[in-house]
């Protein structure tokens, strides 16, 4: 009896089981601390907020550009470039 040559083991490797998603607290980001500088008993807001989501969203600051990471809304720095 000739014997089968193995089957290759399958590339495949078995997905590992995910963490228990915990329930989703709406929650602002912590780091919005760092948009606020606090004096006295004033907060000043250090960066742009998102025109479209409002108050609290901002806007990531990239070399370029603003990006508001919860909406998309892009708004570019200085002169647009159309290419
Ligand atoms: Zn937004």
């Amino acid at each position: 009896m000739a014997e089968q040559p193995q089957a290759e083991t399958a590339a495949e490797e078995a997905p590992k089981p995910r963490a228990e998603r915990k329930p989703r607290k709406k929650r602002v980001s912590p780091k919005v601390y760092k948009f606020y500088n606090i004096s006295g008993d004033k907060a000043e807001r250090l960066r742009r907020e998102c025109p479209r989501c409002g108050r609290g969203v901002f806007m990531a600051l990239h070399k370029d550009r603003l990006h508001c990471g919860k909406c998309g809304y892009t708004e570019w720095l200085g002169k647009k470039k159309g290419r």
